[in-house]
């Protein structure tokens, strides 16, 4: 009888055992403001990106990958949610943002509201470790914490960009301190990006020690100004001068960390059962910190291709075919759906989210498109793209039409030659809009204007290349 029970026992433990090695880990390795083109896998000789290189040679990598929004807040909350954010209200910009007379939340209440479900919440249901390294910016208040937001860990900081280096004296913000767990603030001991790595490690090989899947998210701040490097980063670049230097440095300490996580993986012998993805929250604003986006045009905050599109890579051994690229349009909103049914999750059973399991479709099962429409809004801006055609609606000139599989810089606008298409776009963007909640805060109007000066004085990117 004993024996029997001790058998019984023994069986229910392996069960579990490969119940949950069966399940594949997941590190999502997120870049903030990086150029289109400052990636050696998209062709730089300038950038050092020896690791995301090698990450793309053993994976897919995605040529049309777009984020819901080209600016940090907006795009991490769709990303978070798979859902586009304007659906709860997560518009207007970053938090905090301008309260304004009209605004319902002050600066601390903007955030990804406490109702909606997180990537981490369905990946925790799924018996998976969560944990969040880097930057937060999906609401300051306590009540938006990672760590209530489907994170078991967090070692990050709530705001959207701090300095690289430890604070002596206080910062602006309490937003900007970096923070272990909840409200336990606890300054790097060396330069970030290298720390977020160490600490993501630490994580990876504990919990492949308790033998339970993990779901790590690095939420690098890297390459979003303040514009800092360490000198021996700063040192590989000896023919770069100015900001191009720096980014370069920056972009070589990102490699670096992603590099460490990966080979950590590859040490513990589980790089094998591991989703690695590795894409950029939104293109890079070339006056800030000097990255580029060509052969892509615009910049950060607008919607012309180098605002929207990122670098996108996708590591599932076993699953996806290596080298290889899939060409047509995803969206960082899929991630969710994506890894939820990695882990075994039921995505049929999710309500109202817009992002789609993508796995079906990099794999050949599903030859049709992930996404035959997506778009974008922001104020009196707004862009449908379905098919190869592209709609942008502008606050201060009428608004322009692009075949994008034909015009990849934008630079043919062909509105006047299709009347009809532009109507019938106009029409079913505006239909989306009537879909969506009014922004719970608003960016001063003055932003609108930013916004489009910095378009028109970047739009041509070409002019930027080293
Ligand atoms: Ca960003």
């Amino acid at each position: 009888m004993m024996k029997s029970i001790t058998i019984f026992i023994f069986c229910c433990l392996t069960s579990v055992f490969a119940y949950s090695q069966d399940k594949p880990n997941i590190v999502l390795l997120f870049s903030d403001d990086a150029g289109y083109a400052d990636f050696g896998f998209h062709g730089s000789k300038t950038m050092k990106t020896p690791n995301l290189d090698k990450l793309a040679k053993q994976g897919v990598k995605f040529t049309q990958a777009y984020v819901s929004d080209p600016t940090c807040g907006p795009s991490r909350a769709g990303l978070i949610t798979g859902r586009y954010q304007q659906r709860f209200g997560f518009e207007e910009n970053n938090v905090p943002g301008f309260m304004s007379k009209v605004s319902a939340a002050d600066g601390w209440d903007m955030g990804v509201p406490t109702e909606e479900v997180t990537l981490a919440d369905y990946l925790k249901k799924q018996g998976y470790a969560t944990a969040f390294y880097g930057k937060w910016h999906l609401g300051g208040a306590d009540k938006f914490h990672p760590t209530k937001r489907g994170f078991d860990e967090f070692y990050g900081f709530r705001g959207g960009a701090r300095s690289y280096f430890p604070y002596s004296d206080l910062p602006p913000s309490k937003m900007d301190l970096m923070e272990k767990g909840f409200g336990n603030y606890q300054e790097p001991a060396k330069y970030l990006t290298d720390a977020l790595a160490t600490e993501a490690v630490d994580f990876i090989k504990r919990k492949h020690k308790e033998k339970q899947p993990f779901f790590a998210m690095l939420s690098f701040n890297a390459v979003h100004t303040p514009m800092d490097a360490t000198p021996e980063d700063l040192a590989k670049f000896p023919n770069l001068t100015g900001k191009r230097k720096i980014v370069a440095a920056m972009t070589l300490a990102l490699d670096r960390a992603c590099g460490k996580i990966i080979d950590q993986l590859k040490k513990l012998g589980i790089e094998d059962n591991t989703i690695i993805v590795f894409t950029n929250d939104n293109g890079g604003p070339t006056d800030k910190n000097a990255s580029v986006n060509y052969p892509l045009s615009g910049t950060k905050s607008n919607h012309l291709e180098g605002g929207i599109r990122v670098p996108f890579l996708m590591k599932w051994p076993g699953k996806l075919k290596a080298n290889t690229t899939y060409t047509n349009p995803i969206s960082t909103m899929d991630l969710l759906p994506t890894f939820y049914a990695a882990a075994g999750g039921d995505v049929s059973a999710i309500q109202n989210i817009d992002g789609v399991n993508l796995t079906p479709f990099i794999t050949g099962i599903d030859n049709a498109k992930p996404h035959e429409t997506l778009f974008w809004k922001k104020d009196a801006r707004g862009v449908i793209r379905k098919g190869d055609f592209k709609l942008i609606r502008f606050p201060d000139r009428p608004a322009e039409l692009y075949n994008i599989a034909e015009d990849i810089s934008e630079s043919n606008n062909i509105a006047d030659a299709h009347p009809e298409l532009v109507k019938s776009l106009f029409k079913e963007l505006f239909e989306w809009e009537l879909t969506l909640e009014r922004p719970r805060w608003m960016l001063k109007k003055e932003f609108e204007k930013v916004d489009i000066d910095r378009m028109d004085a970047y739009r041509d990117q070409s002019k930027f290349l080293d």
